[in-house]
């Protein structure tokens, strides 16, 4: 019995400023039912209150306490230590934490804006790695896809750290494990009381299937059938769009 629905926003409820057909009358309709939902992204670039704004612009009722994102974390893992930040200003309501540039506790990479870390940024972050702080990611994608094309990720340089550190990052935000199981957490249900919706077979799909949650792959934003044949992950429904999403 599904209780709590998780919704990933970009693919599933919109692409870029368009909304997706049927996205916010499938929102109603969970609301109706008295089903938990979650809008769950990954994105390091807005903060809650903008993300919220957008849905609220979309007509998508989803409010900014409906949101998680791997900021919210992230500032809750680092508690009353310190770190230093590198991440979008637009963030820094998310992650208000005690700051230090000196001797933080923690490093958070998070995107950057341009074309990512440049070589004194990434040699400034290896030399507090290597004096004892450690390192946090608010994800670790690999290449992402804008207007011109694709696009080195974070994870590139999140990778290259660990390379040359020899340190491993925790990493937040989806596919991670502890994302999902704090979500269900935060809303009251088990694992397997909750169903995951997503369009990225990998980190939706993949990562809620190994927290024990049920999933529901979307074949609208970057969707792929060729793709999902290939990595062999298997959701538990496969859905035309979100407009097809009725919970029994
Ligand atoms: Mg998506």
């Amino acid at each position: 019995m599904v209780q709590a629905v998780l919704l990933d926003l970009d693919g599933v409820l919109y692409v870029g400023n368009q909304v997706i057909n049927g996205a916010a009358q499938a929102v109603h309709r969970l609301h109706d039912a008295g089903i938990k939902v979650a809008g769950v992204t990954n994105t390091t670039t807005q903060a809650k209150h903008s993300v919220a704004q957008k849905l609220q612009k979309l007509g998508i009722p989803l409010g900014e306490q409906h949101l998680f994102t791997p900021a919210s974390l992230v500032k809750n893992y680092i508690g009353n230590k310190t770190a230093r930040l590198y991440i979008r200003d637009d963030l820094r309501t998310d992650l208000q934490v005690t700051q230090s540039n000196t001797k933080p506790d923690y490093i958070v990479m998070g995107d950057i804006g341009g074309l990512g870390y440049p070589p004194q940024v990434l040699h400034e972050i290896f030399l507090h790695l290597m004096q004892g702080t450690d390192l946090l990611a608010l994800h670790k994608n690999r290449f992402w896809k804008k207007e011109d094309g694709l696009h080195l990720d974070l994870g590139t340089w999140v990778a290259a750290l660990e390379y040359a550190s020899g340190k491993q990052a925790k990493v937040f935000g989806k596919p991670s494990q502890g994302f999902f199981l704090h979500i269900c957490q935060q809303l009251g249900v088990s694992p397997a009381q909750a169903l995951m919706v997503g369009d990225d077979i990998e980190s939706d799909i993949l990562g809620a299937q190994q927290a024990g949650l049920q999933t529901a792959l979307v074949q609208t934003g970057k969707y792929n059938a060729s793709f999902v044949q290939q990595t062999g992950i298997q959701p538990d429904t496969l859905l035309q769009s979100i407009d097809k999403l009725y919970i029994k």
